[in-house]
């Protein structure tokens, strides 16, 4: 990178913020899997939103393209630079909370706060910030917005997108746009706010965000149950929303495979039946605490039990108890990490048609790769389902992955068919570009004039989502 555009760059941080060395640089531009490394001139450390402004003013002039870059917990590739006079922008030092109101159910803060901080900070303050993902301990708000994070309570409170009242957000030419508004009715035309939600870095710099807060939650109950198969569990999770009053705030599928993957590699962990093909994780989050809800919750798991509708399940009777329940589910990720290469698909489709997926999902994988392990997870209660593929234990790595191309293709095309999305949670980023161009032909065009209407130079994450 130019030197002069280097020290104007310094300049703005200060020296202790702006990391040129490749040794300290490797960290921000490798992701958490390993699957993306990348190249960068200077990571900047900015402090607040004028510095992210001065930064961009500079970049703008220079034509200097800037890599957004939050918990680094991405995956798609998004956050990460694959330049050497590229700027990676990383916000995990804007990370204040401005305001938070109860009366108004608002949080004001900046985008580099992590998202666990974010909720720990609303528990302290007698509210509750719904949002929930494993990586929630690294990840920030700003890249949860700027991916429109799904996670486990979407089936309750809503995507990120649903959470979020007002931005500040940095415009390419470095322009501060402040719309922190905490108003719930506001129709004064187009919704900038929208646009900048999901961008995943491509036209704005998001600096800080008013969110919505919920009433905290007194109690929440966690379930576990034995389910013959994923048809079931949309019955099931239908049969529980139809007849009990406590919020169902998660819903999570997991199929025996991916418990078991869990229970071998990650330490303290144990199967919660000792023969099953599916498991659902369920939670009900009550206002009131009192022994009434575990006695409608024990009513309602004996009737679905009498309906045939669940085989077994098991209460939880300690928050102890219910965090080695969720750890299962959290887990997953990480221990097929352990089970060598996987090829995965973060796809949805409409929910009347997960059972039929699924199904010819595994059928198509057998036929292309004989004894792969389906490691088929996620948010049933939105229709999305990580199908995650690991290899065969007797295949070398290498011999595995060279399916990826055709399987991921073959398992696009029938989720397409059954008129799903190719992306549900993750976004586009560099992994999904293709897809996006095969499938969302008349959007992609609208999407590249919104871009060259507010990234003229396209200096912000260029090649990611759109090419122009
Ligand atoms: C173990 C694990 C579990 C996960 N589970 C889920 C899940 O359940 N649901 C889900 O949706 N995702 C999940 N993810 C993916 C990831 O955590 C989310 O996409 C998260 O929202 C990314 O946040 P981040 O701060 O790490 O962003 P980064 O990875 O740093 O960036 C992601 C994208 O957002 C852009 N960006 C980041 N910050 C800003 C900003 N302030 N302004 C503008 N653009 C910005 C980047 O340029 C990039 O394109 C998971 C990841 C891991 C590793």
């Amino acid at each position: 990178m130019n030197k002069e555009i280097l020290s104007k760059l310094i300049k703005i941080v200060g020296s202790a913020n702006a990391i040129i060395n490749k040794i300290d640089m490797a960290k921000y531009l490798t992701e958490w899997r390993g699957v993306y490394k990348g190249r960068a001139g200077i990571i900047l450390k900015p402090r607040t939103s004028k510095e992210v402004s001065k930064i961009l003013k500079v970049a703008y002039e220079t034509n200097t393209p800037v890599i957004t870059q939050g918990g680094n917990t991405g995956l798609v590739g998004g956050q990460i630079s694959f330049d050497s006079n590229h700027i990676v922008l990383s916000l995990t030092r804007l990370n204040k909370v401005r305001y938070i109101n109860n009366l108004d159910r608002s949080i004001t803060v900046e985008s580099g706060l992590t998202l666990m901080e974010l909720q720990n900070y609303c528990i302290q303050n007698s509210t509750f910030f719904p949002l929930s993902l494993a990586s929630e301990g690294t990840c920030t708000i700003g890249g949860n917005i700027a991916t429109n994070a799904g996670g486990v309570g979407v089936l309750y409170y809503g995507n990120t997108r649903d959470l979020v009242l007002g931005l500040e957000v940095v415009t390419p030419s470095g322009k501060i746009i402040d719309n922190l508004k905490t108003l719930i009715k506001d129709n004064t035309g187009y919704s900038l706010k929208d646009i900048f939600i999901g961008s995943e870095g491509t036209l704005g710099v998001i600096t800080a965000a008013t969110l919505k807060t919920f009433p905290l939650p007194k109690e929440k109950y966690t379930i576990i149950l034995k389910i013959d198969s994923p048809k079931k569990s949309i019955e099931t999770l239908r049969f529980i929303q139809e007849n009990i009053s406590t919020p169902l705030t998660a819903f999570e599928l997991m199929n025996q495979l991916s418990i078991q993957f869990v229970t071998k590699n990650i330490p303290n962990t144990l199967s919660p039946f000792s023969d099953f093909k599916w498991a659902v994780l369920a939670e009900f989050s009550s206002l009131e605490a009192n022994n009434d809800e575990i006695e409608k919750i024990q009513n309602i798991l004996n009737k679905l039990i009498k309906l045939g509708l669940v085989e077994d399940g098991v209460i939880s009777s300690s928050l102890s108890q219910s965090k080695e329940m969720w750890k299962l589910r959290e887990s997953i990720s990480e221990s097929q990490k352990a089970e060598g290469g996987s090829i995965k698909n973060d796809i949805s489709v409409p929910i009347k048609f997960i059972d039929e997926f699924i199904k010819k999902g595994s059928s198509i994988t057998k036929k292309i790769i004989p004894n792969a392990r389906c490691v088929i997870f996620g948010h049933i209660g939105d229709g999305n389902i990580h199908f995650n593929i690991s290899q065969p234990t007797k295949v070398k790595k290498e011999d595995f992955l060279k399916n990826e191309k055709n399987l991921r293709k073959k398992i696009v095309e029938l989720t397409m068919n059954l008129d799903g999305s190719f992306s549900a949670e993750h976004g586009v980023g560099v992994t999904r570009k293709a897809e996006l161009k095969k499938y969302k032909k008349d959007e992609l065009n609208i999407m590249k004039s919104i871009k060259k209407s507010i990234d003229d130079k396209n200096i912000l994450n260029p090649g990611k989502i759109i090419d122009y």
